[in-house]
C-alpha cells in the first residue's frame, strides 16, 4: 500500500504547501509514497523559523557537551532502525539492500564522528603582541541550507547535518524529488533525539523551485551542495552574489591505472566494483580503466569475464550486487551514451542492451556495459554517464598516461594499482583528483576530507576540519592596559 509523508516545515509536521506526487521503487516502477512537494512560501516560512529557533536558548545555549550528547542520541536512533532504514533507502532509489545497510551504518558512523569533533573542537588564544589578550573564537554560521541528490541520499545528508549540528546551525534541507525518504527520516530521528522545533526542516520538490528559494533566501548563509556540476555551477553563481560560501560535491570520470607490475587479480575485483557497484550510479565510478599494454589483454579478459557474472536483479536479495537504475529517464540517457559511444567507433565488448524477460521487464535495469577501442577524447570518455558503463584504454607510456587521465573536466577521485610504492606515490602526486586509492577503491573513511578538484567541485566534506565550514570566526582584543590608550594625550585621573 503506498503510505503518505508528511514532512517538517518549521517545527511541524505536516504537508508542503505545494502539489501532491509519489515516488516509486525502481525495481518494478511501483508507486512507494505520496507527499507533498514544497513551495516558495514554504522555504521562506522554514528559513524564518529556523533563524528563530537558532538564536533561542533550547539551541544556542547548549554547550558543546550537550550538543554532542544529542548527536550521539541521532546515532543510536539510526541504529535502532537500521534494517527499517536500510529497507526504506532501497525503497527510494533501487540500491541492493547490502549497500544501503552500508548506507545507513556510514550515516550513524557519522553522527557519532561529528560528536567527537564538536567535543574536542578548539579556539585560539592568539600570540600577544601588544596590550590586549587576543583571541579567535568560532562562532555558528547560522541557517544554512543542503540540497542533495538521489544515489546515497542518507550517507549524504547525515554528512551535512551532523557537522551542521555540531556546529550550532539550524539547517534546511532540499533533498532529490524522487528520493525525499531519508531526509525526512533523519529529522525525525534528530527531533526524537532532542534537536528543538524549527532547527531541521525538510523540502521535498523540484530544484529549480525549492533548491533554488532556498539558495537565494537572505537568511541562508551556507549552502552545502551533492550534485551534477550544471547545477552546481548555478548555485555557485547565485551564491557569488550574496558573498555565500558554498560546498560543491558535483560530478566525476574517475581515471583507473592498471600497471603492468599490478597483482591483476586485486586490479580486476577492484576495477568491477569501482565502476559497476552502485549500477555506476555513483560520483567516483572508475569508468576509465587505463590498462598497461603489456597484461591488457589479460586484464580484459577477465574483467569481462568478471561483468558478466555479476548478479543483476532483486535489490531486496543479499547476494544481488546490481539493482535497477534509478529511474526509466535516467536509463533512457544512459542508452543515449552507449550508442553515442558506438556511432564513435567504440566497440562493445559486453553489456549496452536491456535484460529482458521477468523482473527485468518491470524495473529499470541495465547490464554491466564495456567498451574499448574509444579515444580518452571520446565523448564517452570525457563525460560523466553516471551508469554502468566502463571504457577500456590500453597505456604504455607513463607521460602520456598522465596527461590522458589529466585531460578530463572532472578531478574528483582515481584509482592506481601497482605492486611499486614509488610508482603509486609517483603517478598519485601526477592525479589531479581529489582522491587517490591505491590498490583499492571505493573506500571510504568520515575521518578522511572527501572533495573534488575542477568542476567535481570545491570546498570538502568529512574531516574534522569540516565542522568550521558551518562556523564563522569573530576575534576579541581584551585590553590589559593599565593607562588610558595614549594616543588621546589625556592625564591619568590615578
Ligand atoms: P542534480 O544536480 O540534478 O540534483 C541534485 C540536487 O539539486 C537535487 O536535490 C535537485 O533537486 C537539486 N537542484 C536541481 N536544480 C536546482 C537548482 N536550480 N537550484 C537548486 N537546487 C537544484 O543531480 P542528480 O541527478 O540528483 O545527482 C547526480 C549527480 O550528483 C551526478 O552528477 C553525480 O556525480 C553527483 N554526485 C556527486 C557526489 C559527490 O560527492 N561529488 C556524490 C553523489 C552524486
Amino acid at each position: 500500500m503506498t503510505e503518505h509523508l508528511k514532512t517538517l516545515i518549521a517545527g511541524q509536521w505536516r504537508d508542503a504547501s505545494g502539489p501532491q506526487y509519489s515516488t516509486e521503487y525502481p525495481f518494478d516502477a511501483s508507486a512507494v509514497a505520496t507527499l507533498h512537494a514544497a513551495t516558495v512560501a514554504d522555504v521562506d516560512e522554514a528559513v524564518q523559523a529556523a533563524q528563530a529557533a537558532r538564536l533561542k536558548p533550547g539551541w544556542a545555549g547548549l554547550k558543546v557537551n550537550e550538543r554532542a550528547a544529542i548527536l550521539h542520541r541521532i546515532a543510536a536512533g539510526i541504529r535502532a532502525r537500521f534494517e527499517e532504514l536500510a529497507q526504506l533507502q532501497r525503497l527510494d532509489n533501487g540500491k541492493p539492500i547490502t549497500e544501503t545497510r552500508g548506507l545507513v551504518a556510514s550515516a550513524a558512523g557519522t553522527f557519532q564522528y561529528f560528536a567527537a569533533v564538536c567535543e574536542t573542537f578548539e579556539d585560539a588564544v592568539t600570540p600577544q603582541r601588544g596590550d590586549y589578550l587576543s583571541m579567535s573564537l568560532h562562532e555558528p554560521l547560522g541557517v544554512v541550507g543542503a540540497i542533495t541528490p538521489w544515489n546515497s541520499p542518507i550517507a549524504s545528508e547525515a554528512q551535512k547535518m551532523a557537522p551542521a549540528l555540531a556546529a550550532g546551525c539550524a539547517m534546511v534541507f532540499k533533498p532529490a524529488e524522487i528520493t525525499p525518504r531519508m531526509a525526512i527520516e533523519l529529522a525525525r530521528i534528530a527531533e526524537a533525539a532532542g534537536v528543538p522545533p524549527g532547527i531541521i526542516s525538510v523540502l521535498p520538490g523540484k530544484g529549480s523551485l525549492v533548491g533554488d528559494a532556498l539558495v537565494r533566501h537572505p537568511l541562508v548563509k551556507r549552502i552545502a551542495f551533492t550534485g551534477g556540476t550544471s547545477v552546481g555551477l548555478g548555485i555557485a553563481k547565485l551564491a557569488a552574489e550574496k558573498f555565500m560560501p558554498v560546498s560543491l560535491e558535483l560530478g566525476g570520470k574517475s581515471p583507473t591505472i592498471v600497471c603492468a607490475d599490478a597483482d591483476l587479480d586485486h586490479a580486476v575485483a577492484g576495477v568491477l566494483y569501482g565502476i559497476f557497484s552502485s549500477s555506476g550510479e555513483s560520483c567516483i565510478a572508475g569508468s576509465r580503466a587505463f590498462v598497461h599494454a603489456s597484461v591488457y589483454d589479460e586484464f580484459k579478459r577477465r574483467v569481462l569475464a568478471g561483468a558478466r557474472a555479476l548478479r543483476v536483479g532483486d535489490p531486496s536479495l543479499a547476494a544481488t550486487q546490481m539493482g535497477p537504475l534509478v529511474s526509466g529517464s535516467h536509463r533512457a540517457g544512459i542508452e543515449r551514451y552507449v550508442q553515442l559511444g558506438l556511432d564513435e567507433g567504440g566497440q562493445l565488448l559486453t553489456g549496452g542492451r536491456r535484460p529482458k524477460g521477468g523482473i527485468y521487464d518491470a524495473g529499470y535495469f541495465y547490464p554491466p556495459t564495456v567498451f574499448e577501442g574509444l579515444g580518452n577524447d571520446a565523448r564517452l570518455c570525457r563525460e560523466e554517464i553516471f551508469g554502468p558503463v566502463l571504457a577500456l584504454l590500453p597505456w604504455s607510456d607513463e607521460t602520456d598516461l598522465i596527461a590522458q587521465c589529466n585531460d578530463n573536466d572532472y578531478g574528483l577521485a582515481s584509482g592506481i594499482w601497482t605492486r611499486d610504492y614509488k610508482t603509486a606515490l609517483r603517478l598519485g602526486r601526477a592525479l589531479d583528483t581529489g582522491t587517490v586509492w591505491i590498490n583499492t577503491y571505493k573506500v571510504f573513511s568520515i575521518s578522511t576530507p572527501f572533495g573534488g578538484t575542477k568542476q567535481s567541485g570545491m570546498g570538502r566534506e568529512k574531516g574534522k576540519a569540516s565542522i568550521a565550514e558551518y562556523m564563522t570566526q569573530k576575534s576579541y582584543y581584551w585590553g590589559t592596559n593599565e593607562s588610558p590608550m595614549p594616543w588621546a594625550g589625556l592625564e591619568t585621573t590615578k
